[in-house]
């Protein structure tokens, strides 16, 4: 199936093809022809999946770019999400002229009202700011007729909900409305009873790329050589762009800090930093001008930079589900890619989980500074006596690896 088949605008297919994407995702395909009938859509589908390009195509082949009033409104939890959003936008609108404006918090109030007055026939932002800017009456929705609402479930975490709910009151009752979270909490559920028509419901579970696409390892090391290991497998590898996963935010500092220290030029974000801070860090890092961006899976939510070679976990996630959110942001649109995770010996069973619940195998690699021993489940070690033999639990539950270690750092 081709863009073309999706009868699509030739300036739209032209912008299309101008960005490089040869064919529709799964999402692409399924949802442009089911919103061009004017339906709702509930989709759950993750960063990844081209869920962007998808409503993005909709809305600019579906409203008038010569009119300067917001038609079209795309809520998003974050401020990267919502400049990223607009990013692929003005690509996909290239040759409709269509005005893209980008509301968010944190930055100049001014300024972007004067863009608001300038005219705008499509807006994104963050639920705070575009409140904001209706309650200052410089922006009015009266004549919207798409609302997006990205990332629905992230916005509830933060606390838009409410601020959610006051702007689609602002909207036209016959606006089409169209829903994306990755999870269905009772909130958003009832959000969508509130203010949809009928939605139709779509699930996408593949991402853009295949993650069997992707090269994808565990090294196994000890907790205290964790950070030596690092700092072999950024040398053997020699990357490009790695966005490197820690489970918290004192622990994305801390590694970052080392990472510099080290003569590695690192940022780290997450959800403490200042808008301002967590800005220039992702400018840092898409100019390539910082090669490793150290996240946490929060903060991580919904980047999108291309060229990023390497995913590393440095730190498992903790449900395994997002072993493949995390590895699904390198080798997007046909570029190759890579991940490594770093497993503790006593991580055996989370490696397990991530491996059944993503449907992969995972390749052991060796790494210097790396356990080079076997890793194997000794059932005899926590049944010492025969009564026990048959008390599988604990058959599994304990696991040794061999004790020799690869000492060769440099
Ligand atoms: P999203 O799921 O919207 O965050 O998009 C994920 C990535 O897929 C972005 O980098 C897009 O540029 C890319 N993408 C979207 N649609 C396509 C397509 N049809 N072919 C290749 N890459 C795409």
């Amino acid at each position: 199936m081709t863009f073309e088949q999706l009868a699509l605008r030739p300036e739209t297919l032209r912008a299309i093809k101008e960005i490089g994407y040869t064919e529709p995702t799964q999402i692409q395909l399924e949802a442009i022809p089911l919103l061009a009938q004017g339906i709702d859509l509930i989709g759950q589908a993750h960063t990844g999946s081209g869920k962007t390009a998808a409503f993005g195509i909709h809305i600019i082949e579906h409203i008038d770019s010569t009119k300067r009033k917001p038609q079209a409104l795309v809520l998003t939890p974050t401020r990267e999400l919502a400049v990223q959003i607009t990013v692929e936008f003005k690509k996909i609108a290239k040759h409709h002229k269509t005005s893209v404006v980008t509301i968010y918090g944190g930055a100049s109030i001014s300024r972007q009202s004067e863009e608001l007055h300038h005219g705008a026939s499509v807006v994104v932002g963050t639920p705070g700011r575009i409140l904001d800017m209706i309650n200052r009456g410089v922006l009015h929705l009266g004549e919207a007729k798409i609302v997006v609402l990205d990332e629905a479930d992230r916005m509830l975490d933060m606390g838009f909900i409410d601020d959610v709910q006051l702007i689609l009151d602002q909207t036209p009752k016959e606006r089409q409305t169209l829903l994306f979270s990755a999870t269905m909490p009772d909130p958003i559920r009832n959000l969508a009873k509130r203010y949809m028509h009928t939605p139709e419901n779509l699930t996408v579970s593949s991402d853009a790329v295949p993650l069997d696409k992707i090269k994808q390892t565990f090294v196994l090391v000890e907790h205290v050589k964790k950070f030596p290991v690092l700092l072999n497998i950024l040398k053997s590898k020699n990357p490009e762009l790695t966005l490197i996963f820690v489970r918290t935010k004192f622990g994305a500092d801390k590694l970052a800090r080392n990472l510099d220290r080290s003569g590695h030029s690192a940022v780290a974000i997450h959800g403490n930093l200042s808008q301002n801070r967590r800005d220039s860090a992702m400018h840092a890092f898409r100019q390539g001008r910082t090669k490793l961006l150290v996240a946490t899976d929060i903060a991580a939510r919904g980047i999108d930079v291309s060229g990023i070679t390497h995913i590393i976990n440095y730190d498992l996630p903790d449900e395994p589900a997002v072993y493949s959110h995390r590895v699904g942001r390198t080798a997007r649109a046909g570029a190759s890619g890579q991940a490594i995770s770093l497993v503790m010996p006593d991580q055996f069973i989370e490696l397990t989980d991530i491996q059944r619940t993503n449907g992969l195998k995972i390749e052991r690699e060796m790494i210097p500074g790396c356990v080079t021993g076997e890793w194997f489940t000794d059932k005899r070690q926590h049944n010492p006596s025969s009564h026990h033999s048959h008390d599988h639990k604990k058959e599994h539950t304990t696991y040794r690896f061999g004790d020799k270690f690869d000492s060769g750092f440099d």
